[in-house]
């Protein structure tokens, strides 16, 4: 895969003033910056890392994520990147598998996918400052001014607008007042790793899905045949067991799945709690998408999907920005925030507190089996399109 360079350097980047600047080039941000260069506007997109970057993940995408996609013409990106089908989900709960068709759709490493939704955004018009880390200054005038490091090297930039979509492991808003973070309460951590060679029993086609005391974990094959390991644990547990790949062995062996070997001694790569929120997804000529404006733990699949539709839904919001001043917009955009994902996030959040009960999750598989119309339901839910 080739490298996705910088489109400007960081010493014309400063001298300029931006319509948006967009910082974080996840599914969030490189599909804002997308659809906002789509509207003529100068748009600069911000990453710390360099691309193609590897980030921890399920790399499932589900139906939600490619009808978002499909909504702004890159309904075929996944498939002509090499993404791999899903047929089926196998879940494994106290030792007891279930089978779900058609829960997610299909498997995707991020550094491909990540890599080619920046390409669009390029594509589109965007500039693009990678390997480069940003922080927003204080302010409540005209514009807004960011901190850009790159090495050694430094510079400001002003922008009329800020999207910030600097994901769960992000600074960006570090002293920006209102825009503290809401951690939940016993939030997991994640954890994740991809395994070069693992048995053959970890097909192509389908994702596995572990869940027991302690946390739960996803495997998918990717389009190089690569195992992806995706997990959320609880942090005690993963102390207890001398590490998340200790925990992650123990929780393959209670579900009779073949261990994979020198799973323990691979480079776990690990992200922070995982549900948080913040006390509103806007400031001061500042909007929030993605992960940046609130998360919950992954188990339903669903974070691609929330933050491909928080890229595309804040567009309007800042376009009006851009034209009238901010006056109300951001409130707004708060409230079309709750309205696409309030509901969905609710969901999510009590199935991950069920599932911290194995016994209670048991029970709940086995009445699925009994009344196969009711996992349906959920699986249509939460692969609907999401705000239409
Ligand atoms: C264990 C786990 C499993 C998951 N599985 C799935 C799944 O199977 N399917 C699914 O749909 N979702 C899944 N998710 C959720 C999904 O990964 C996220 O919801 C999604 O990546 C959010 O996209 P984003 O654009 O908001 O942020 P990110 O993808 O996190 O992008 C943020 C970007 O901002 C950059 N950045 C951060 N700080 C700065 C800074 N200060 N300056 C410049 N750049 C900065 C980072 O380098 C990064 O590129 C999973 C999450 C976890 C933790």
């Amino acid at each position: 895969m080739t490298a996705l360079e910088a489109t400007v350097p960081l010493e014309e980047a400063r001298d300029a003033l931006w319509d948006v600047v967009v910082v974080g080039a996840g599914p969030a941000g490189s599909l804002a910056a997308r659809e906002l260069a789509r509207h003529s506007l100068s748009v600069l997109l911000v990453d710390r890392s360099s691309f193609p970057r590897k980030k921890l993940c399920g790399c499932c995408l589900n139906r939600a994520s490619l009808s978002a996609l499909e909504k702004v013409g890159l309904g075929d990106l996944a498939i002509r990147s090499g993404a791999r089908p899903i047929r089926e989900l196998r879940m494994i709960v106290k030792g007891r598998a279930s089978l779900f068709p058609q829960a997610t759709d299909l498997s995707l490493s991020r550094e491909v996918f990540d890599t080619a939704l920046a390409r669009e955004a390029v594509g589109a018009g965007a500039e693009f400052l990678p390997q480069t880390h940003a922080s927003l200054d204080p302010g409540t005038g005209p514009t807004r001014s960011l901190r850009l490091r790159q090495g050694e090297r430094e510079g400001t930039v002003r922008t009329r607008i800020v999207v910030a979509a600097d994901g769960l492991g992000g600074d960006l808003l570090r002293r920006e007042t209102g825009s503290e973070i809401r951690i939940g309460k016993r939030s997991r951590i994640g954890a994740g790793v991809i395994v070069q060679t693992a048995p053959a029993y970890y097909s192509e086609g389908t994702a596995f899905m572990v869940s027991a005391q302690g946390g739960y974990m996803g495997l998918v094959r990717l389009e190089d045949n690569r195992l992806n390991i995706a997990a959320a644990f609880d942090p005690e547990e993963v102390k207890r067991s001398g590490g998340a790949g200790h925990l992650a062995q123990r929780l393959l062996r209670e579900a009779g799945l073949p261990s994979i070997d020198g799973l323990a001694a691979l480079n776990w790569s690990g992200k922070p709690a995982l549900t948080r929120s913040r006390h509103s997804p806007a400031g001061h000529r500042l909007f929030l998408i993605g992960d940046t404006a609130s998360y919950v733990e992954p188990f339903t699949g669903e974070g691609m999907a929330w933050a491909l539709t928080s890229g595309i839904a804040v567009t309007p919001f800042v376009l009006r920005a851009l034209r009238e001043g901010p006056s109300e917009i951001p409130e707004e955009w708060s409230r079309r925030y709750s309205q696409l994902f309030g509901k969905r996030q609710t969901i999510c959040r009590l199935i991950t507190q069920m599932l911290r009960r194995p016994l209670l999750s048991r029970i709940v598989l086995d009445v699925f089996s009994f009344i196969p119309a009711l996992p349906r339901a959920l699986i249509k839910y939460v692969n609907a399109p999401i705000g239409q």
